[in-house]
């Protein structure tokens, strides 16, 4: 008689980001139902699909602004669903960088210091660090600047500079671009993922927009709280 391993519960060796099995409902809606993916160092994963189909519940979840009612997330070999709110902020602050359509920049803080709250957050402040991102983005010069004086483009690219800020393993942009014209959304989206690639830092891009997951190494698609991918074509 042959007895059952115990289940296996390390993350995949390396992986930035690793997911499994998230399901989430809100009331009797079910906003995802069984969803797992993993992002390794350096990799750019979209995740597409349409308005309601669960995209920003999935971000939220890898993120850890909400935890799910089942299933399993890990940063950089690490599981945070279970950890406590206020640990799994500051462990937040220094693996995962977070890009919004709207940019959340602190208006009454210049973009600096904007960019340097994960850092500060991570315990890692790290100022030099925080100018040669600005200058990398083509904002040298504009460390001073209040986001109020820059244009939706410029904002957005301060939130690219302040995701990669703290060194993070994995970046999760939503809709990153959504509120920007045609040229300004293909900037920011090259820029975003030719900086994580030189960092090493995985990406996980999710848009209703398939111009922006042509930056992608591979896309998934999001379809009623569920990947497709593995559904036959003929379905
Ligand atoms: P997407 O980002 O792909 O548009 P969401 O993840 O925002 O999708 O939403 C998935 C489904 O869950 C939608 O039907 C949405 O109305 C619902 N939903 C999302 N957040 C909440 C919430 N906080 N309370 C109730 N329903 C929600
Ligand atoms: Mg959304």
């Amino acid at each position: 008689m042959t007895t059952q391993p115990p289940a296996d519960t390390a993350p995949t060796q390396g992986a930035a980001l690793e997911a499994r099995d998230l399901r989430q409902t809100y009331g009797t809606l079910t906003a995802l139902s069984g969803v797992s993916l993993r992002v390794m160092p350096g990799e750019v994963v979209a995740v597409t699909g349409p308005s309601g189909s669960g995209k920003s519940t999935l971000l939220h979840l890898l993120g850890g602004l909400d935890v799910p009612q089942s299933g399993e997330v890990w940063w950089a070999g690490e599981r945070v669903d279970t950890l406590d709110t206020q640990v799994r902020a500051t462990r937040r602050a220094g693996r995962i960088g977070l890009v919004f359509q709207h940019h959340y920049l602190l208006e009454d803080l210049n973009v600096l210091d904007n960019v340097l709250i994960p850092s500060r957050l991570a315990g890692t402040r790290d100022e030099a660090r925080a100018r040669d991102l600005l200058a990398r983005v083509g904002l040298g010069g504009r460390e001073d600047s209040l986001p109020g004086v820059l244009s939706g483009g410029e904002r957005q690219r301060v939130a690219v500079a302040r995701a990669l800020a703290a060194r993070p393993a994995v970046v999760l942009a939503d809709e990153p671009t959504g509120s920007l014209d045609r040229n300004n959304a293909h900037a920011v989206a090259e820029l975003l993922v030719g900086l994580a690639r030189q960092e090493r830092a995985g990406v996980l891009l999710v848009t209703h927009d398939d111009r922006l997951a042509a930056f992608a190494d591979r896309t998934l698609h999001l379809l009623d709280g569920q990947f497709t991918d593995s559904v036959p074509a003929f379905l």
